[in-house]
């Protein structure tokens, strides 16, 4: 049944247009939307009643962990991080050790929840569960369809542990690419973690699937420093010397440490650049110029939360302090995932993806004075329906794609599950 939205007040997320009309919205992975001024006759029609409220396009994370979820209060790892390093030898390796498909489908189910809450409809996730790399993908895939959300799905390949896992890893990657209408991307954990056997295999693997590496890319000086010691250039230069700046889908995550030299090889590619602003305060690795590479840049989560408004707001306050940036410059950011996914032909992301939100201002909002809305008024509590490639899956801030509390209550279990196995 075809969605129809009457009474809404329709703001174009890249003209920034306002308009009083109704909305017929066409389902599937490239559905269109069009404009009317009352219900056609004759037609069988779900209608979705606005109220007068604002509709406009939903969002996009450009870089999440599903992985992570199960991670939200955990008991303290078995010592005090003190570096970036220890971090991920403490809390997130270890974590991903233990995941079982069992937990991986959890938490892919419990993020894709809150995603399709927050009015985010596509996600670019980067999985990691290294004893358990076998049917991760599809297992996190037939969570987000069940609850609606469009996907780009890579599984992190490395040497971390073993020769023997790092094939696995490039297995599974192979195997959920080769299969009719999986969309993803070839995953490596980061330079340090990564041989060359393994990112000669993984650029090998893009190019024969027609798309991109993901990487986690100088997140930490740590980065940098292992890859000038055991290569003796920095990690960009390396990236760029084994094809990965070739591949225009490629995704580099943070990019927080690149010299001038790194900076000025990224501005003249074609590749992405993931920022995820709050994840690099938590993990305390410094903030980086963003403006510095160009203008292929998009907004993650790193696993974090799955709430795209609040990462934009951080990355403006943050950015205001680093790089000055301005209101257009952080909406251009927060909304070029739309402009990746088109340009790199992935699907899901069409005009039929739409919020409703109710957002009740003291003050009037207009094309012109949108963006301070943007950035100081509208928050993901004001999201009030989600319409995912042409479906409603959240109407009136309730998930009715699926059981919201089942699927919590399964996290929950599986969540005491993976906290009784670390260590
Ligand atoms: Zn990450």
């Amino acid at each position: 049944m075809t969605l129809y939205i009457k009474n809404a007040v329709y703001i174009d997320w890249e003209s920034l247009f306002f308009k009083n009309t109704d909305i017929m919205v066409e389902k599937g992975a490239k559905g269109k939307i069009e404009f009317f001024d009352a219900i056609p006759p004759e037609k069988d029609l779900q209608v979705l009643d606005a109220k007068g409220r604002f509709v406009t396009k939903s969002f996009g994370c450009g870089h999440h962990h599903i992985y992570s979820t199960l991670a939200r209060g955990m008991p303290a790892p078995a010592k005090n991080p003190e570096n970036f390093l220890e971090i991920l030898k403490y809390i997130w390796w270890n974590l991903d050790k233990n995941l079982d498909l069992e937990m991986i489908k959890a938490s892919a189910l419990a993020s894709a929840v809150y995603c399709a809450k927050n009015g985010v409809t596509f996600v670019i996730d980067h999985h990691s569960s290294p004893l358990c790399i076998q049917g991760s993908l599809q297992t996190i895939k037939h969570a987000f369809d069940q609850i609606g959300i469009s996907h780009l799905l890579c599984y992190e390949c490395s040497d971390r542990n073993g020769h023997k896992i790092s094939e696995q890893g490039l297995a599974e990657t192979k195997n959920y690419l080769s299969q009719q209408g999986n969309q993803g991307h070839v995953g490596l954990h980061a330079s340090f973690t990564v041989k060359d056997d393994l990112l000669g295999k993984a650029v090998e693997l893009a190019g024969r699937y027609n798309t991109g590496i993901h990487i986690h890319t100088a997140e930490d000086m740590a980065d940098e420093k292992a890859c000038l010691k055991d290569y003796g250039k920095r990690v960009i230069h390396r990236l760029k010397d084994a094809g990965v700046l070739d591949l225009p889908k490629t995704i580099l995550s943070h990019c927080i440490h690149l010299d001038k030299s790194e900076a000025k090889l990224l501005k003249a590619s074609k590749v992405w650049v993931a920022q995820n602003i709050e994840s690099n305060l938590n993990n305390r690795v410094g903030i980086a110029d963003y403006s510095q590479y160009g203008s292929n840049i998009i907004l993650g989560t790193d696993g974090m939360h799955s709430d795209m408004l609040r990462s934009a707001k951080q990355a403006f306050f943050s950015g205001q302090q680093k790089e000055k940036i301005d209101f257009l410059q952080i909406y251009k950011r927060f909304r070029n995932i739309h402009n990746y996914i088109e340009a790199s032909g992935f699907s899901g992301d069409s005009d039929n993806n739409l919020i409703v939100l109710d957002y009740n201002s003291p003050t009037e909002m207009t094309k012109e004075n949108f963006l301070g809305h943007f950035i100081y008024g509208i928050d993901s509590i004001h999201v009030n329906d989600v319409i995912s490639s042409g479906s409603l899956i959240v109407k009136d801030k309730k998930l009715i794609s699926s059981d919201e509390d089942e699927i919590l209550t399964f996290a929950r279990q599986m969540g005491r599950r993976l906290w009784k196995k670390l260590k």
